[in-house]
């Protein structure tokens, strides 16, 4: 394993424009691939391909990479950690302990300088895509120690384009050219700006029940597109927590799958909400309905 020190405001060198421009030619040559279905037409086994891999990649981004390595909301074995990992990269958005470390900077930098997702610091245009072509590149070993001490999981980072290329090639041999065009670059396009809507609609659309001192928002849309994780402002205020639906109402598709695998002994330990955070949310909500302002309240500390 190298360190690498991070340096947020650093210039790019000339070397990383070339690294820049790479990136930009593979995102937006992935988007054009969804184009050859013109040529080679698509087929029922396609499009299966692709709302199958759409979902159960979400699953592996919000319960692998968010829920688990960025924030250690519940507990599982060495075995399954790896199988998450593997699934989370599988959705072509690097590797788990870049994607764990960049996100933890996320919420710590939240809406302030040098939180790339931020559209309110950036452009939503920036917070939505245009960060990926900045200098991101670097994993923030700082910030992900807790994970790197696994060597399986420091090989996956490194190597994190082995599982989007083993599931291109295997979407290929099933369903052939339309496989690849639909079922695997049309579920990695739609999966990219499904996740991507988290970091810049949840942050300027929805409402805020919490004071979290950003502008994270709780949005039911974003929250039934990405299996839950539309509940941002919640999230951002409770981040310990592994629900982010709070109550009944808000549907988080991907804390009740974890519970169903607890039930089984796959996962364990899950970390609910504290009733007073609970309570908390319930007397805003009053609040909100009677005079339509909310005080502001004291930050949760997780
Ligand atoms: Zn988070
Ligand atoms: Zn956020």
């Amino acid at each position: 394993m190298e360190p690498t020190v991070f340096e947020a405001q650093r210039q790019p060198s000339s070397s990383n424009r070339l690294e820049q421009w790479r990136r930009a030619w593979i995102f937006v040559l992935s988007h054009l691939a969804v184009l050859g279905a013109f040529w080679s037409g698509v087929t029922w086994q396609a499009v299966v391909l692709c709302f199958a891999l759409l979902f159960v990649r979400l699953w592996g981004v919000t319960a692998g990479y968010h829920r688990y390595f960025s924030h250690r909301t519940y507990k599982t074995s060495r075995a399954f950690q790896f199988f998450l990992a593997v699934l989370a990269q599988s959705s072509s958005q690097k590797g788990v302990l870049w994607w764990a470390a960049h996100h933890r900077v996320h919420h710590k930098r939240s809406d302030q300088p040098g939180d790339v997702h931020s559209p309110i610091q950036n452009s939503f245009a920036y917070a939505h895509v245009g960060w990926i072509f900045d200098d991101t590149e670097d994993t923030r070993w700082d910030k992900i120690r807790d994970f790197a001490k696994y060597p399986e999981l420091r090989w996956l980072n490194k190597y994190w384009a082995v599982p989007p290329a083993a599931l291109a090639t295997a979407c290929f041999l099933i369903a052939g050219w339309p496989g690849l065009f639909i079922g695997f670059f049309g579920s990695t396009v739609l999966l990219w700006h499904n996740t991507f809507l988290i970091n810049s609609l949840t942050h300027v659309w929805g409402s805020k029940r919490f004071d979290a001192k950003d502008e994270s928002r709780n949005n039911m849309l974003t929250a039934l597109l990405t299996l839950g994780e539309g509940w941002h402002n919640n999230h951002h205020y409770y981040q310990s927590s592994c629900r982010q639906g709070f109550y009944w109402w808000e549907v988080d598709v991907t804390y009740y799958t974890l519970k169903m695998l607890s039930w089984v002994g796959v996962v364990w330990d899950i970390r609910e909400v504290p009733e007073r955070v609970l309570e908390e949310g319930r007397r805003r909500d009053r609040a909100l309905s009677t005079t339509g302002t909310i005080r502001p309240a004291v930050r949760a500390r997780n």
